[in-house]
């Protein structure tokens, strides 16, 4: 075998839906020594996270921490801790990651119940509250920001008919946290996960997950074990709470250091802030897709600011022209996903990649491509 040579991939502009641009303070905190995972002085920098994660969820819950895997294991966390075989649960879906989360409910061996809308159109609280009439789920759960339609889902009506009929609210902020306004404690949120590589704009690899007293309450209840070990937050929380931290797994080190360095630009920055730069940058990309002829799936009033889901033009070749995107202009945007592929494309605004600059190169590049046609 001859040796690989060195990495040294292109440096891309990220404008699909995650992973975003990575901010060179946080690249090299990573660079900085790997410590034991027990070691004093990483403790520390564990708990300035979970610190700094309850003041991005806007919550006071004591368990609150990043699992030591992507988004999907922040959801996996919460539905496996949650449902024990037999329980019902009520999932909202109108993409693919309602999609995911009905996928784990089964494997659960809970009961699913659904509440479909069409892609790209919000889900309507009048439907759950019709199918909370019929059954009486353990949980109900949803997508804040459905990033495969880049529908922004209003929460708190459906979190209140949640708690009316005794259920947890469990939502999936992974593309929302750090891009737009998320109020766990405000909206009566239970259960919530995130991931490091949408709006936070750190690497992917770990997943911001809290959990309100009331959500905590049910997993000392249970009556089975969690049917996965590495998720179990009955050993995990060992390792995360409390004066003597427990072995568990070992963190990944370098990834909590990325974590607590695009935590730390985010409060620098300022949560209003950094909501207005995102809105400001989607409104810019959608006056000047508009010119070029391009249509949103989703109605202005839902919009999210960070996932931009536009038609595909008629004569404009999908691949095509995100491979010259690619190639020529090093910029990544989104394909579209599930029903939506070969139709739409997904421009991502997400943290670090929402910039003027990122708007103005991406529709001189379009405009160049599609003019060369
Ligand atoms: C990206 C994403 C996930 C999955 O996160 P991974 O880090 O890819 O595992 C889940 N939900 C939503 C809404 C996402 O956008």
């Amino acid at each position: 075998m001859s040796l690989a040579s060195e990495l040294n991939p292109t440096a891309r502009l990220l404008m699909g839906p995650g992973p975003s641009d990575v901010h060179y303070r946080v690249l090299k905190a990573m660079a900085t020594p790997v410590i034991g995972h027990l070691d004093p002085q990483f403790i520390l920098i564990m708990d300035e996270l979970k610190e700094m994660l309850r003041y991005l969820f806007r919550t006071k819950n004591e368990l609150t921490f990043a699992v030591s895997a992507t988004g999907s294991a922040g959801m996996e966390t919460c539905f496996v801790n949650l449902l024990e075989p037999g329980d019902d649960a009520l999932i909202c879906v109108n993409g693919v990651f309602g999609n995911r989360m009905s996928d784990i409910v089964e494997r659960c061996g809970a009961k699913l119940i659904r509440v479909d809308a069409p892609w790209g159109s919000p889900i309507d609280p009048e439907q759950v509250k019709h199918a909370l009439e019929k059954c009486n789920p353990k949980l109900v759960a949803i997508v804040h920001a459905e990033t495969s339609t880049g529908v922004l889902q209003p929460l708190e009506e459906i979190g209140k008919m949640a708690h009316d009929v005794g259920a947890l609210f469990l939502v999936d902020t992974v593309t929302s946290l750090g891009g737009t306004d998320v109020r766990m404690d405000d909206w009566g949120i239970d259960a919530i996960y995130s991931a490091p590589q949408k709006c936070i704009s750190a690497p992917p690899g770990m997943a911001p997950v809290s959990f309100s007293p009331q959500a905590v309450k049910v997993m000392e209840q249970r009556k089975t074990k969690v049917q996965s070990w590495y998720l179990d937050l009955s050993m995990v929380r060992k390792y995360w709470e409390g004066a003597k931290r427990v072995y568990h797994h070992t963190a990944p080190i370098s990834m909590v250091y990325a974590l607590h360095e695009a935590l730390r630009l985010i409060l620098e920055e300022g949560l209003e802030v950094r909501f207005e730069r995102h809105r400001r940058n989607h409104e810019l990309l959608r006056d000047g897709l508009e010119k070029l002829g391009f249509e949103f799936i989703v109605d202005t009033k839902y919009r999210l600011p960070m996932l931009n889901a536009v038609k595909i033009p008629d004569g404009v070749d999908d691949a095509v022209v995100r491979r010259r995107l690619l190639e020529e202009f090093n910029i990544e945007i989104g394909a579209g996903l599930g029903d939506f592929a070969g139709k739409v494309w997904r421009i991502g605004l997400m943290g670090c990649s929402s910039t003027e600059n990122h708007v103005f190169l991406l529709l001189a590049a379009l405009k160049k491509i599609i003019g060369d046609k």
